[in-house]
This record gives C-alpha cells, sequence and structure tokens, in this order.
C-alpha cells in the first residue's frame, strides 16, 4: 500500500488559492494554522471555515514561535492553545501538530500528546515511512518540500538526523530537479509501498513563483491516482495505528 498525504504551513492567504489546485487536482492536505505569524497576511475566520470543509486543519502553534526558544511551560500553552484555536473555528475535533520551523525536543512531541493531538509532522524530509509511535502519538515524516533545496539542504536535513539512507536516496534521485526527484520518489514509494509526503508553504511557493511546478507535481500525482490511496494526515495516523 502506498500513501499519499499533503501538508501546507502557515494559514497564509494564499492557501485559499494552494487549496483550489489541491481541489482541482482531487489531492487531499492538511493545513497546519497559527493564529498569528509576524509580518504575514493569515486566513481570517471565515476563510479558514470555508477552507475546513474541504481540507482538514491542523495546529501551528498560537504565535508561530521556534518552540526550542521557550521555556516548557509556554510552549505547552502555545501547543494546548493552538488546538483549542482551531477547534473553534472547525467545531471538530484537532488531531495533528507541526511544529513552526520544523524545531522541537521530545519534550514537545510528549505535551503535543497529553494536549489530545494525535499526530506530530516534522520536516524531516526524504522518507517514505509510515508515521512512528512515540507514547501515545505518531510522529510524521515528510518525503519533499514543495521548494527548490540547493543540495546541501537535503544534505543537512539528513546529516542533522542521522538519516544516511536518506542521504543515498538524494545521491540517487536527486539530481532531475525538484520534478524529477518527486517523479522518482513517487515511482520508487508505488514499488516499495511506505508514504508520500508533499509539504509546503503558499507563501514560499509564491515567493518563489514556483505555482506552475507545484501544478506539475500535482499531475504526476493525478497520473498515479489509482496506485495511490489519498489520507489526510490525521488518517494516516489511523492508517499506522491499525
Ligand atoms: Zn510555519
Amino acid at each position: 500500500m502506498t500513501y499519499l498525504t499533503t501538508s501546507w504551513d502557515d494559514g497564509h492567504a494564499l492557501d485559499m488559492k494552494l487549496a483550489a489546485m489541491l481541489a482541482r487536482h482531487g489531492v487531499p492536505g492538511t493545513f497546519y494554522v497559527p493564529r498569528q505569524c509576524e509580518g504575514r497576511a493569515l486566513l481570517g475566520r471565515d476563510e479558514l471555515q470555508q477552507l475546513a470543509q474541504g481540507f482538514e486543519l491542523g495546529a501551528h502553534t498560537l504565535h508561530h514561535p521556534r518552540l526550542t526558544t521557550l521555556p516548557d511551560r509556554e510552549a505547552d500553552s502555545e501547543i494546548r492553545g493552538s488546538r483549542q484555536y482551531v477547534e473553534d473555528i472547525t467545531g471538530r475535533e484537532c488531531r495533528v501538530f507541526a511544529p513552526p520551523g520544523g524545531r522541537f525536543k521530545q519534550a514537545h512531541v510528549r505535551m503535543a500528546a497529553e494536549a489530545g493531538f494525535r499526530g506530530f509532522r516534522t520536516t524531516e524530509l526524504l522518507d517514505y515511512g509510515m508515521p512512528r509511535w512515540r507514547g501515545g502519538i505518531a510522529v510524521l515524516p515528510t518525503t519533499l518540500q514543495a521548494h527548490v533545496h540547493p543540495a546541501a539542504g537535503y544534505w543537512r536535513n539528513a546529516i542533522r538526523r542521522m538519516r544516511l539512507g536518506h542521504l543515498l536516496t538524494w545521491l540517487r534521485y536527486g539530481q532531475g530537479g525538484l520534478v524529477g526527484l518527486f517523479r522518482s520518489l513517487l515511482d520508487r514509494a508505488i514499488v516499495q509501498g511506505g508514504v508520500v509526503h508533499l509539504w509546503g508553504h503558499s507563501w514560499e511557493i509564491e515567493e518563489h513563483r514556483a505555482w506552475p511546478l507545484l501544478e506539475t507535481m500535482l499531475m504526476e500525482i493525478n497520473e498515479r491516482r489509482s496506485q495511490l490511496r489519498f489520507v489526510a494526515n490525521s488518517e494516516l495516523c489511523r492508517e499506522a495505528a491499525r
């Protein structure tokens, strides 16, 4: 079985454009939204409610701080408060959390579990694995960011986490540009099973004028639709629990 999921951070105003593109290609997505993010225009309550009709909303703290810079008590209230914030908007249970900037300590994973989240999305790249369980919460790595990283970005990401297998994946497939890499990763996952998790930020896609690139990636997904099982981030956690 090969699962396909996507996630998009920050609740930027351009997320509506992104959501429309996902909907056009029939691809699911989980949007991780903070209440505030300095210097960025975020979606208002009405738009978030509209977004929540077609997509899952996840929590991304209240003020978008790097959790690793906060005392534990503040980190805990950012994590708990963000769950409440999202649930107030959607009227539904908020099951998944992503730490801003992908920065966290194990203590934050524990806090998220205690706050009631089922999933904790990291920014580990080039991973195909199912979520990994840590004390009652599933930690979700990602496969690829919809963003053109220089090669060193992938290496740093893999080395920081001591994931040499990821480094080998990049060396094998990383030379064909973002779309080429994505295509290779998709095809490998379809053969071997696992998860393809595409993630990114709409504001970053805009900054890099990468909308056509994203559109191509979504078309690549669409072409392989019959070989993939589409899930939102929290559904993937549920699948991993079975
Ligand atoms: Zn963020």
